[in-house]
């Protein structure tokens, strides 16, 4: 099949979160299964083309009458051609995807609406026909519209069919409505029925909701949570009217990536088999992070968002109760301001136990997942999460709220040989040290926590599955 594949952000290139790593692992599986997978981003000021050895192209698209360039990073077996849009939109004086000090770009509704646009006219200009454009999160949310609006008549995307995936249901992309007229969408789909109207307000996730063939999200048990009103966040009335063509496929981790047996951001390297490279990583990053450097005191990790969708306000609360445990915490990550501060000032507080890193580093990323014990996600919601199978893989079991893809990927330890890591439920600090507490007694029982370790590294979260269970969806829509 030819796929085109629609994502604001792929990693190496851009990231700012779980979708990036998806644009580029599940484009690359599909691949591998030996499909012709084309991914089209936006080439946003901080991507070099000559770092990545992007080539520039002859040829050029045109969403609407504006017209932009194209680089290309060239495929291979198992790799897809990843196609960038130059645009004043994306490039400019803009470095970032969304926006910059906290505040997005006042016109991420034009910008967007144009990489769902130049998108669709990619197969025109590369010569391919799709079987299938998949579209992912708000960003290119229109696309599913623009498809059968604007698409109607077009010989290259005839028998097209659109998939839209749900990463986050939190973020929809929500703008006054006077935008619409600047997008050139009609008045006709701004309703609440099947259209794209919410509360007086333009949504464009309503637009990939409403409109695609098939929408997926990115686990199983997150699928479910999102046709309730708790979960639905207001969308799930649209939802709901379309589960027959709802399906959760648990997002993989790219194993290459993140694998502890060779994993180029540590000092030591490790496996299941043989552990003791992990020692070494823990002393290390003790080291690097002013934490005293001690094997006897457990090491809790955390990286993330600083949101309180990652329940980070929560760990908060319950910080002074958890600098209370025989244990050292570090926290990665970058946000809310007030979560910035606050976690910077503990830091300050007390080096010997709290070693906070505000921003985002990828090596530091690893070296918490390989040098932690154990690692703590107390979202409020998860729709997969990627961290706490990063940990798993890294023998680090995480410590994590059973909501989203957690309560797919964690299962809770029973005190003997079953389970991978530590599930709570209630949404509060008490529950949270709770299971903190329960986490390191454990940890100090070495037998009961290398079996919890082997367990967890014994998984498997590589993307073969999934991507098969897309390409089988992938199929279906297309009638082969
Ligand atoms: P989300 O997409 O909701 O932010 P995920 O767990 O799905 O959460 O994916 C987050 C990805 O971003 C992971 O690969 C994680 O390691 C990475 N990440 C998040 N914050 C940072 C940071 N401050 N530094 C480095 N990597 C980070």
């Amino acid at each position: 099949m030819n796929v085109l594949f629609v994502s604001s952000e792929v990693a190496p290139f851009s990231k700012t979160g779980g979708l990036g790593d998806v644009a580029a692992s599940l484009p690359a599986a599909l691949a591998e299964l030996g499909h012709r997978v084309v991914v089209v981003t936006p080439r946003y000021g901080s991507i070099d083309p000559a770092r990545h050895g992007l080539e520039w192209l002859p040829l050029s698209l045109d969403a609407r009458g504006e017209r932009c360039g194209l680089w290309m990073r060239r495929g291979g077996p198992g790799s897809p051609e990843v196609y960038f849009l130059e645009h004043d939109l994306f490039y400019g004086f803009r470095r970032a995807p969304y926006g910059e000090g906290g505040v997005d770009y006042p016109d991420n509704p034009a910008r967007f609406a144009f990489l769902a646009r130049a998108a669709l006219d990619l197969p025109r200009a590369l010569g391919m026909r799709p079987e299938v454009v998949h579209f992912n999160d708000w960003q290119s949310a229109l696309g599913p519209w623009f498809l059968r609006a604007e698409h109607g008549d077009d010989p290259w995307l005839e028998g097209s069919r659109s998939v839209y995936t749900i990463h986050n249901l939190a973020y929809q992309g929500m703008f006054a409505k006077e935008f619409m007229d600047g997008l050139g969408l009609p008045w006709s789909v701004f309703r609440l029925d099947g259209g794209l109207e919410f509360h007086d307000q333009l949504n464009f996730m309503k637009a990939g909701l409403s409109f695609a063939d098939a929408l997926t999200t990115v686990s199983p048990n997150y699928a479910r949570e999102i046709l309730t009103v708790e979960g639905g966040y207001g969308l799930d009335t649209v939802l709901r009217s379309r589960s027959g063509d709802l399906f959760g496929i648990l997002n993989g981790i790219d194993e290459r990536e993140w694998d502890p047996s060779r994993d180029p951001h540590l000092p030591a390297r490790f496996d299941a088999r043989d552990l003791r490279g992990k020692a070494r990583v823990k002393a290390a990053l003790q080291a690097e992070l002013g934490l005293p450097v001690k094997s006897h005191v457990p090491l809790v990790g955390m990286v993330g968002r600083l949101a309180d969708q990652k329940g980070m306000d929560l760990v908060a609360a319950a910080l002074p109760a958890l600098l209370r445990l025989d244990a050292q915490f570090v926290m990665l990550g970058s946000g809310q301001r007030d979560l910035q501060d606050f976690f910077s000032w503990v830091s300050g507080q007390r080096p010997d136990r709290f070693a906070a890193r505000i921003g985002f580093d990828e090596g530091l990323a690893h070296r918490i997942e390989a040098g932690a014990d154990t690692f703590l996600m107390p979202s409020r919601f998860e729709p997969c999460g990627l961290n706490q199978m990063y940990s798993l893989r890294y023998g680090t079991p995480p410590i994590a709220r059973a909501v989203g893809g957690l309560a797919d990927t964690v299962e809770d330890y029973d005190g003997w040989k079953r389970g991978t890591g530590f599930l709570f439920g209630p949404l509060d600090p008490g529950a949270l040290v709770g299971a903190v507490q329960r986490a390191l007694d454990v940890w100090r029982d070495v037998r009961a926590w290398r079996g919890i370790q082997a367990r967890g590294m014994a998984l498997d979260f590589s993307w073969g599955r999934s991507a098969e269970r897309y390409e089988a969806l992938f199929r279906g829509l297309a009638g082969n």
